[in-house]
C-alpha cells in the first residue's frame, strides 16, 4: 500500500525535497520530505507561498544573523497540512536568486531588447504617473490595461479601480475560465480554489488530462494519497503515462482532443444501463429526457472509433464510477483551455456529476465557506465609460472575466472605439504565457507605454518603458488569503526580512503612484499593515495574533459540509436545478448539450504538442530559482519509442522542433525517448527556454512551448484560448 510520504516521493518524481545543510543551503534529501534541523535563536514569520497559486500557509524561519534557514508549512493549514511541496520549500531561492530585479530600469534600447539604465524610485514612478495621466488625458484611463498574476495583482487593481478603468486581465482565458462558465451554466456556481472536492473520502476519481501529483496542487496530492491508501480507485485519462496514472486502477491512453467523445460515451451507458442516481436525477436535475435522446446513438463503440479506448474499457470505467457514486466524481481539472470546445467539454464532466449525484455529498463534492472579510472603507470607484465587456462587442456571451487576448488585440487595433494604449503587467511573463507570440510582440511594440512589475528579468522586462522590482513575498505583507475550504481560515503573509536592495512591495508602489495621480483618498493608509490591522479587528483577530498563528479558522456559518439526507439542495441557475440541458446556451445560439465536434490531427510527420508542469517548477517564474533547478533545469520533449526509431532519435539528443506554422523552437531541446506518451503525441514540460541573459541559470535551457503555440482555438462560448491544437515535428541536426 502506498502511504502518504511515499506518494509525495513519488510526486517528486523520486528525486526528493529540500533542507538545510550546515550553511544554509538547501540540499536534497532522499526520501522527499523536508527534514527540519534543530537550529536555536532561529524566529518564524507567517506566510502562505507564491511559488504557486495554490497558497499554502507557511512558517519563514530566519536566524540570528538575518538569514532564512527554511520555510516548513503551517500544520493548522488545509492546503499543505503542515508540508510544503518541493517547490514550496525551495522558497528560499525566490529570495536568494542572485539575478533578481533590486533597482528600477528606464529603457535605454528598443523595444524587447533589455536594455535598461538604473533609475531612483522617484524618477520611475514620476515617469509612470506622467505617462499615465498623458494616456488617459489622451484616450481616457479605460485605455490603460493591467495583466495580472499573483497577489500582487490585488494592490494594482485597486489604483486601475481608482484611477478609472476595470480593463484587468488575470489568466483567467488561458487557466480555468472555461470550467467556472461550464459549471455556473449547469450548478449556477463556479468552483474556485481550491476545488471543492472531497477527494480524501472520495471511492473513485476520474483524471482528465489531469496530472496531480505532477501539478503539486498539494492539498489535493496529499489527499490523493489518502484515498489510495484507503483502496479507492483512480482512473486516468491521458495519451500520457502520468504520475497519476501509475496510481491509477486504469489508465486510458485516449487519441487526443477526443475526451468529449469518451464523456458523451460514459453518459450513454450510465443511461443505458440505469447506472445513474435515478432519484437524485429526477430532484435535482432538468434537461435529463434530452440528454437521454442526445446521447442513445453515443455507444461506447462509436466512442472507440474515434478515441481509440476500446468499448469493454468505456463500460467497464462507467460502471467503476457509478458503483462508488456518490462517493466519485470527475475531476473538473483546472488548465483547461485546449481544443477551443473546452466549456462543453466541462459541461460534459459536470453533467456526469450530475448523474452520480455527489454534489454536497461525501467523497464528492462538498460546500466550501470562506470567510468575508470586509473591505476597507475607500471612497468609491468612479464608474469607468467603457471596459473589456465593450471590447468584446457581444463575442464570448458567457465570459464572467476578462480576456487578456483581446488586449492585446485591442492593443493593436489602431482604429476600433475601444483601444488599449498602455499596460501594467504584473507577475505575469507574457510572451511565456499569451499564446501566439508574433501577436504579443507586434501588441508590445504598439503600446504607448509598459510598465512591468516582477521579482526577476523575465523575458517581458524587456518590452517596459519601465521596470518596477517587486521584492519577494517573504519581505513583505499581501492580503490575507480567504480561499474558500471545509472550514473557512485566513492566513497572514509578513514580511521575514526587509527588501533586498531596492525593491519594494506592491502596495507601496501602488499607493506611491495613487498618491501621484491625485489619488491619496484611495490610499489613506501609510503602511500595508494598516489595512490588515484593521480588516482583522473587524474579523476578530489582530496582527499581533496573526503573527503568533500564521493562520486562523472560523466557525462555519453557511450550514453543513454536506447536503442533510431530507433537503433537496438549491441551485443557482433559472431553474433551481442542475441544468444537463442548458436553455441558456440554447438562447445564445450555442449547443445546449455537449457534442463532439473532429479536431484536425497531425499532418504526416508531426506530433500533437502536449504540454504540463513538473512538481518542482511553476511555469517560466521558477526556472531560474538555483534550488529548483538543482531538481530539474531543463525540460525534455518526450517521444515514443516508434517515432524515435523513424527519426533515428536518442533519448538525451538535441533537436530542434518546428511547428505546423513553420515556426521554430528558439533554442534545442533534449530527447527523451519514452514508451510513457502516445505515438501521435510529444509533451514537455511549460516554462523552459528563457531567452533573457540576465536570467544565468536558466537562459538556453530547454525549449519554450508557448512559442510553439500559434494556432490558438478561442472558445466561442467564453473566449479562452485553446492551446492544445498544435503540432510539431522535429529538425534532427540540432546545429541548424
Ligand atoms: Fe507553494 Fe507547493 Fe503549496 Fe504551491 S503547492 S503554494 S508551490 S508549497
Amino acid at each position: 500500500m502506498q502511504s502518504r510520504r511515499d506518494f509525495i516521493k513519488i510526486s517528486a518524481l523520486g528525486i526528493g525535497g529540500i533542507t538545510l545543510g550546515s550553511q544554509g543551503i538547501p540540499k536534497l534529501l532522499g526520501n522527499g520530505l523536508f527534514i527540519d534541523p534543530v537550529v536555536s535563536g532561529m524566529k518564524r514569520i507567517p506566510t502562505y507561498c507564491e511559488v504557486c497559486f495554490w497558497k499554502c500557509a507557511a512558517w519563514t524561519h530566519v536566524d540570528e544573523k538575518g538569514k532564512i534557514r527554511k520555510i516548513i508549512g503551517n500544520d493548522s493549514d488545509p492546503h499543505c497540512n503542515g508540508r510544503l511541496c518541493p517547490r514550496g520549500t525551495g522558497g528560499v531561492g525566490v529570495y536568494e536568486d542572485k539575478d533578481r530585479l533590486t533597482t528600477p530600469l528606464i529603457r535605454e534600447g528598443e523595444v524587447g531588447s533589455q536594455r535598461f539604465r538604473k533609475a531612483s524610485w522617484d524618477e520611475a514612478l514620476d515617469l509612470i504617473a506622467d505617462r499615465i495621466k498623458e494616456i488617459s488625458a489622451e484616450h481616457g484611463p479605460e485605455s490603460i490595461a493591467l495583466f495580472n498574476h499573483g497577489s500582487s495583482g490585488a494592490h494594482f487593481t485597486h489604483l486601475m479601480k481608482a484611477m478609472g478603468s476595470s480593463n484587468t486581465a488575470p489568466s483567467y482565458a488561458q487557466c480555468r475560465g472555461p470550467r467556472e462558465v461550464g459549471y455556473k451554466l449547469t450548478y449556477g456556481s463556479v468552483l474556485g480554489s481550491p476545488e471543492p472536492l472531497d477527494i480524501r473520502d472520495s471511492k473513485c476519481m476520474v483524471l482528465i488530462g489531469s496530472h496531480l501529483g505532477e501539478n503539486m496542487h498539494n492539498g489535493q496530492v496529499q489527499e490523493m494519497a489518502d484515498m489510495i491508501e484507503k483502496g479507492a480507485d483512480i482512473i486516468t485519462v491521458d495519451p500520457r503515462y502520468s504520475i497519476a496514472a501509475s496510481k491509477s486502477k486504469y489508465w486510458l491512453p485516449i487519441k487526443p482532443a477526443t475526451d468529449i467523445a469518451l464523456l458523451l460515451a460514459w453518459i450513454h451507458v450510465m443511461i443505458e444501463e440505469n447506472l445513474y442516481d435515478q432519484d437524485y436525477v429526477k430532484n435535482n436535475t432538468i434537461g435529463f429526457e434530452q440528454l437521454a435522446h442526445h446521447v442513445k446513438q453515443m455507444t461506447p463503440e462509436w466512442a472507440y472509433g474515434i478515441t481509440t479506448i476500446k468499448p469493454s474499457m468505456i463500460r467497464k470505467t462507467a460502471r467503476l464510477m457509478a458503483a462508488s457514486a456518490p462517493a466519485s466524481f470527475v475531476h473538473p481539472g483546472r488548465q483547461v483551455t485546449w481544443y477551443g470546445d473546452d466549456t462543453q467539454r466541462t459541461r460534459a464532466i459536470a453533467i456526469i456529476n450530475g448523474l452520480l449525484g455527489n454534489w454536497g455529498k461525501r467523497g464528492g463534492f462538498y460546500f466550501a465557506e470562506k470567510v468575508k472579510i470586509p473591505k476597507y472603507p475607500y471612497p468609491e470607484y468612479p464608474t469607468p465609460k467603457w471596459d473589456w465587456r465593450n471590447i468584446l462587442n457581444g463575442r464570448f456571451p458567457f465570459a464572467a472575466l476578462s480576456i487578456s487576448n483581446t488586449f492585446i488585440d485591442a492593443t493593436i487595433d489602431q482604429e476600433g472605439p475601444y483601444q488599449i494604449k498602455g499596460w501594467i503587467v504584473s507577475g505575469t511573463n507574457l510572451p511565456y504565457a499569451i499564446p501566439d507570440i508574433s501577436k504579443f510582440e507586434k501588441a508590445a511594440q504598439l503600446a504607448k507605454f509598459i510598465v512591468v512589475v516582477d521579482t526577476m528579468p523575465m523575458e517581458i522586462t524587456g518590452y517596459a518603458d519601465v521596470v518596477l522590482p517587486e521584492c519577494t513575498y517573504l519581505e513583505r505583507y499581501d492580503d490575507l488569503r480567504t480561499s474558500p475550504h471545509r472550514e473557512p481560515y485566513i492566513a497572514l503573509r509578513a514580511p521575514a526580512l526587509p527588501p533586498v536592495g531596492d525593491s519594494k512591495p506592491a502596495a507601496w508602489m501602488a499607493r506611491e503612484l495613487g498618491i501621484r495621480l491625485g489619488l491619496e483618498a484611495y490610499f489613506p493608509w501609510e503602511k500595508y499593515e494598516e489595512v490588515l490591522e484593521w480588516q482583522l479587528n473587524k474579523v476578530g483577530s489582530s496582527l499581533e495574533e496573526m503573527h503568533e498563528i500564521g493562520i486562523k479558522r472560523f466557525p462555519r456559518k453557511s450550514g453543513p459540509l454536506y447536503q442533510p439526507e431530507n433537503e433537496l439542495p438549491l441551485f443557482s441557475t433559472p431553474s433551481g436545478k442542475i441544468e444537463l440541458y442548458s436553455q441558456q446556451l440554447a438562447d445564445t445560439g450555442f449547443d445546449p448539450l455537449p457534442n463532439y465536434t473532429e479536431h484536425a490531427t497531425p499532418p504526416e510527420g508531426y506530433y500533437r504538442l502536449n504540454y504540463g508542469r513538473a512538481p518542482m517548477h511553476t511555469f517560466s517564474r521558477t526556472s531560474n530559482n538555483p534550488y529548483l533547478a538543482d531538481l530539474m533545469d531543463e525540460n525534455f520533449v518526450w517521444v515514443h519509442p516508434k517515432v524515435a526509431a523513424k527519426w533515428n532519435l536518442e533519448t538525451g539528443q538535441k533537436v530542434y522542433l518546428k511547428n505546423q506554422d513553420g515556426v521554430k523552437s528558439e533554442f534545442p531541446i533534449k530527447v527523451r525517448v519514452t514508451e510513457r506518451i502516445r505515438w501521435d503525441s510529444v509533451f514537455m514540460v511549460h516554462g523552459f527556454g528563457h531567452s533573457n541573459k540576465q536570467l544565468t541559470q536558466a537562459v538556453g535551457k530547454g525549449a519554450s512551448d508557448n512559442h510553439l503555440i500559434t494556432d490558438v482555438k478561442i472558445d466561442p462560448i467564453m473566449g479562452a484560448t485553446g492551446m492544445r491544437g498544435n503540432f510539431v515535428t522535429f529538425i534532427v541536426d540540432a546545429t541548424t
